[in-house]
């Protein structure tokens, strides 16, 4: 049976086992390093179920405790599966969950399993064919925040080791990508921008801060010139684009992002990609799911915090509309060619 392994998405601590049918209670601590007093030293009981692949989460705490944005409330329990980001208190401490065989081999009859990087098939595959997948459903996530103690450097370091040991998720994917020189199209002190690796137009990056920040949730009043800096280079990018004068471009987030480490799209309004698959990715960026930069600075500037309004990931389901003329289409192919004609 697989060992289930509780993540630090901070690389605050080293991951946590999780025994099969057992529960371990988890909060403000030397196991964790939350030093927070907002988190209870019982903010949380999980229990792993290895034979069905989830972990029951109970919150204990009185502060929220929430699984994918959605907060759990007192006494309640929800079931986490891989791929969802657990929050353990206020939007805060961002732990994913891990089934893997037993690493150390000390477990009788169980192999060392074979070192391996993310199992994303999107972020696996460099020349990721665009075939259809349900991908956007596995992109889902966010992660890293500004609260962890740990240089950027450590927090690299701790994740690649984390990542050799085959504990890499696909939703860390941009991590690894804003890492990496090659892939690197801009940077300077503040941010980096890379090439969306699977553009939903003919021109779509991605504008990251070094400073490790989880997603719009984890972002407060200061870092407003952090998100005036992002928008800057954004729209500096489009500037700079040979199409600039024909395209049009939006530049903001996805209200619940699927990946991890706070990222600005800059995408050009074409849509003219093999790899806008599906519904999803057409709603995420055609309604109110994608959120200009200067409407989070409203927010922040006025409730210190963003706020995700309840039904958000509904909006993910609505017919498919065409973004010019808001005519419905039935299919994904129908749409493509009514932009063919309409661009
Ligand atoms: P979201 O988290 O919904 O805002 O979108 C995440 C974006 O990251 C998607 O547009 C993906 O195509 C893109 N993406 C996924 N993995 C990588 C990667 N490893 N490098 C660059 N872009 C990526």
């Amino acid at each position: 049976m697989p060992v289930c392994w509780l993540i630090s998405e901070e690389g605050m601590h080293k991951p946590i086992q999780l025994p099969h049918w057992h529960a371990v209670v988890l909060g403000r601590g030397p196991e964790t390093t939350i030093k927070d007093k907002k988190c209870s030293r019982q903010q949380v009981e999980l229990k792993a179920e290895c034979n069905k692949g989830y972990v029951k989460v109970k919150q204990l705490g009185s502060n929220p405790t929430s699984v994918d944005s959605v907060e759990i409330g007192k006494s309640n329990e929800v079931k986490m599966k891989p791929g969802q980001l657990l929050h353990m208190v206020n939007e805060l401490y961002a732990y994913t969950v891990h089934f893997k065989e037993d690493l150390s081999g000390e477990q009788r009859g169980v192999k060392r399993p074979r070192e391996s990087v993310p199992v994303n098939k999107e972020t696996s595959s460099q020349t990721a064919s665009p075939v259809t997948t349900k991908k956007y459903d596995k992109e889902k996530s966010g992660q890293t925040d500004c609260h962890t103690q740990a240089s950027k450097n450590d927090v690299s370091k701790r994740l690649s080791i984390l990542f050799q040991r085959g504990f890499g998720h696909w939703n860390q994917g941009l991590k690894v990508s804003m890492q990496d020189p090659k892939l690197q199209i801009y940077k300077d002190e503040t941010v980096v921008v890379i090439k969306d690796k699977y553009p939903k137009a003919r021109f779509h990056w991605l504008v990251l801060p070094w400073q490790s920040i989880v997603h719009l949730k984890s972002l407060r009043k200061e870092h407003c010139d952090l998100l005036r800096h992002m928008q800057k280079i954004g729209e500096q990018m489009v500037l700079q684009c040979p199409d600039s004068d024909s395209l049009r471009f939006r530049i903001g987030f996805h209200i619940i992002p699927a990946m991890s480490h706070l990222h600005l799209h800059v995408i050009s309004q074409d849509f003219d990609s093999p790899y806008l698959k599906n519904k999803k990715h057409w709603n995420s960026f055609t309604t109110d799911y994608f959120i200009e930069t200067k409407d989070v600075l409203k927010m922040l500037e006025s409730d210190g915090r963003v706020s995700v309004k309840e039904g958000t990931s509904e909006l993910l389901k609505l017919p498919l509309r065409c973004h010019i003329c808001h005519r419905e289409l039935s299919t994904i192919p129908a749409l493509k060619e009514h932009l063919n004609v309409t661009l």
